[in-house]
């Protein structure tokens, strides 16, 4: 009789690495979105962690991208099914669940893409706050999930997954919509912390270099490099810590960080990115870790 194939346990992969609107940005011009968009440069899908052990499949955010993200989640579970003695797995995989971290669009309208349009997906769960939950339960067209019965909402944390457990943590963060939370998310193997958008580490009651130092990988906002990148938009506008400062306060902690949510602005997106002289990387696409 064969042996059963091996299970080949949870792990995150990475399934986008930009800001919101993406790399090419719309409306921009600039020579990094000028080569994305006509074929000199690839393409930067928004910021999107995978999760799954090879049965169940999770996607942390959903974003404008999530239909490629699904097919991407789907290849990754092949190939480690594969590479566990199990050819079986369909390269594509509707997620079970979505962990959400706040309302703005590059996090959570990806979700229109299960609804009755486009996959018609059904049984799955959406992850978030109460308030992200209330948000999404009155307000078309988010509401539809719920009243066709194709999703049910879950505010409990930490919650387990089936194996791994996920925590959200409050993060400072323009709270149009709903509050916004970091993901924290630990299995038998290894931890991770999923952090796409914060508005200051000072602004934060917890200390970075703490959180950082609680996981093996910290996925962390990146979204601009320093100060002056921005040209048309006021800086105010759009908070974010700036990935110098970042680097300052994580000095030492560089092997466990992985940069993310990068706008096209940042010139992080160029090889050899200037973080890499300080021991700071930015996430790859496709990058897998155990948890
Ligand atoms: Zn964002
Ligand atoms: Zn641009
Ligand atoms: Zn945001």
């Amino acid at each position: 009789m064969a042996e059963p194939a091996a299970s080949p346990g949870w792990s995150v992969t990475v399934l986008g690495v930009a800001q919101d609107g993406g790399l090419p940005h719309p409306g921009c011009e600039c020579p990094r979105c000028s080569a994305a968009r006509d074929g000199r440069r690839r393409r930067e899908k928004v910021a999107c962690l995978g999760l799954t052990d090879g049965r169940r499949a999770f996607l942390v955010d959903a974003t404008p991208d999530l239909a490629e993200q699904m097919h991407a989640l789907g290849a990754a579970i092949a190939s480690a099914k594969a590479s566990a003695g199990d050819p079986s797995a369909p390269r594509v995989r509707t997620p079970d669940g979505v962990l959400l971290t706040h309302a703005h669009m590059g996090h959570y309208v990806g979700l229109a893409w299960l609804g009755k349009e486009a996959l018609g997906a059904r049984g799955f769960t959406i992850h978030g706050t109460p308030r992200m939950g209330d948000f999404l339960a009155t307000n078309a067209p988010w509401r539809a999930l719920f009243d066709e019965g194709r999703a049910t909402f879950d505010a409990r944390s930490p919650v387990d997954l089936g194996g791994v457990v996920a925590e959200a943590i409050p993060v400072p963060h323009r709270q149009e919509f709903t509050d916004a939370v970091a993901w924290r998310i630990r299995g038998p193997r290894g931890s991770v912390l999923w952090l796409p958008d914060i508005d200051s580490w000072d602004a934060w009651d917890l200390d970075v270099r703490d959180v950082v130092a609680s996981v093996d990988v910290a996925f962390l906002d990146a979204t601009f490099y320093a100060d002056g990148e921005l040209g048309h938009r006021d800086r105010r506008e759009i908070p974010h810590p700036r990935v110098v400062e970042t680097m300052r306060r994580l000095a030492g902690l560089g092997d466990r960080v992985r940069l993310i949510h990068l706008n096209h602005t940042n010139p992080l997106w160029d090889d050899p990115s200037p973080a890499a002289a300080l021991g700071f990387r930015v996430a790859r696409e496709g990058e897998t870790f155990p948890i």
